[in-house]
């Protein structure tokens, strides 16, 4: 069996003269997307290919085997080390397999789909590679020390918004006529109102992606996950047919939506973790699972509504609301059974004068603006039991008299 193994680093040029049959379908590029917490690798192909990916330790990498398939004949840019991506080797086999093999850097949970064809793209191979580089040094299980644990008066903490701005790397989302990216404008709405929020006594923003990278979309709700947050929202420029229609919505998730997650949850709940509103679920019977998920889901949906109709308000001040009621959709991201979510669609980004209007940094700051406003307004209405919003919401809505005692008293020492 002969193989040849080409390495692919930097902008080596990959040539290979290799046997293959004229109807195989070819790799003809390789893309690469990092950012801190997983990578993306593309591969562009010239048509639907079977694939099998697996796993391998020592060294750590990935090796994915595509029968009948071949590169490009004269080559292509190899993409540079990036992320968890060390490098990429091609080897065409014997029999029509190319074998493709990505050394890491760390060990990493990969995944891989094929993807059909858009209009700027043809058959896409996509594997994405999940973990930061930390992951493999986390200590060995050695004995067990006793944690001591003390028992302090809680301070009040710090509201958490995850801020998700949608789309990234090689998904750009909607483009405008005169080519404006959705990714990019979103990301600088996205950025100003995470401004906006750390300005703010008693709030903390997170970004779901601080770069032009992509993040799978129930990591973007497991990253919010994981910080404890209290609300997501997800920020993205509407796009249709018809250029004249313009203006903004805010969506929430739908009943169905909810529906569909319950039973993912409820299905994997042996398997997972997580606690849904701080309880776990794994231990519980079936009908008790049920009704807990239940009522967190709704309790969820509920706060959800109350908030996005504050953000739609504020949304109106600002210029067109297209629909006037918060709308629903089935929007993956908003799955969380136990975090408030809303996805703000700013602006139709296909009609000719919003993309000019979203390219302006004006726009893009009263967008985040009015963002910030009504969550603002939300959290002032509604703050979570221990938090500093709650502390300072109280103060405001102390009567005037008290208020006004207070003030005298101090000045008077
Ligand atoms: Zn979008």
């Amino acid at each position: 069996m002969r193989i040849f193994l080409l390495r692919l680093t930097g902008s080596v040029m990959l040539a290979m003269c290799l046997a293959a049959p004229a109807s195989a379908v070819e790799v003809r590029d390789i893309r690469l997307w990092a950012g801190p917490d997983s990578t993306r690798v593309v591969f562009d192909l010239s048509g639907s290919v079977r694939h099998r990916l697996s796993t391998l330790r020592s060294p750590a990498r990935i090796v994915l085997d595509m029968p009948g398939a071949r590169t490009r004949p004269g080559g292509f840019a190899a993409p540079a080390a990036a992320g968890a991506v060390k490098q990429v080797r091609l080897a065409q086999q014997a029999g029509g397999n190319l074998r493709i093999v990505i050394d890491l850097a760390h060990p990493v949970r990969a995944n891989s789909f094929l993807t059909a064809p858009n209009d700027r793209y043809g058959y896409r191979l996509v594997v994405d590679l999940a973990g930061a580089a930390a992951l493999p040094h986390a200590p060995a299980a050695g004995p067990s020390v006793p944690v001591k644990v003390e028992h302090a008066p809680p301070e009040a903490r710090d509201l958490i918004i995850a801020i998700d701005a949608g789309h990234g790397g090689d998904d750009p989302g909607a483009i405008g006529i005169s080519g404006t990216r959705e990714k990019d404008v979103v990301f600088a709405i996205a950025k100003e109102l995470a401004q906006r929020v750390n300005g703010e006594t008693g709030m903390r923003a997170i970004l779901t992606r601080t770069g032009d990278y992509f993040v799978p979309l129930r990591e973007r709700m497991q990253r919010a996950r994981a910080q404890q947050a209290d609300l997501f929202v997800s920020i993205h420029a509407d796009s249709i047919v018809d250029r004249r229609v313009d203006g903004s919505s805010v969506y929430i998730l739908s009943q169905r939506g909810a529906s569909d997650e319950a039973a993912r949850w409820l299905a994997e709940r042996e398997n997972a973790s997580d606690l849904i509103g701080g309880v776990s679920l794994d231990d519980k019977d079936d009908v008790l699972a049920s009704v807990l998920l239940d009522l967190s889901q709704s309790a969820a949906l509920s706060a959800s509504e109350t908030a996005a109709e504050q953000v739609l308000r504020e949304l109106n001040q600002v210029g067109e609301v297209r629909k006037h009621q918060v709308q629903q959709a089935r929007f993956m991201v908003l799955k969380s059974p136990d975090i408030p979510s809303m996805l703000v669609e700013t602006a139709y980004i296909s009609n000719p004068q919003e993309e000019l209007r979203l390219r302006t940094q004006a726009q893009q700051f009263k967008l985040a603006a009015a963002i910030h406003q009504g969550l603002r307004a939300y959290f002032y209405a509604n703050p979570p039991a221990g938090t500093r919003i709650a502390q300072l919401a109280a103060l405001a809505s102390a009567p005037r008299t008290m208020l006004a005692t207070a003030t005298a008293s101090d000045s008077a020492r």
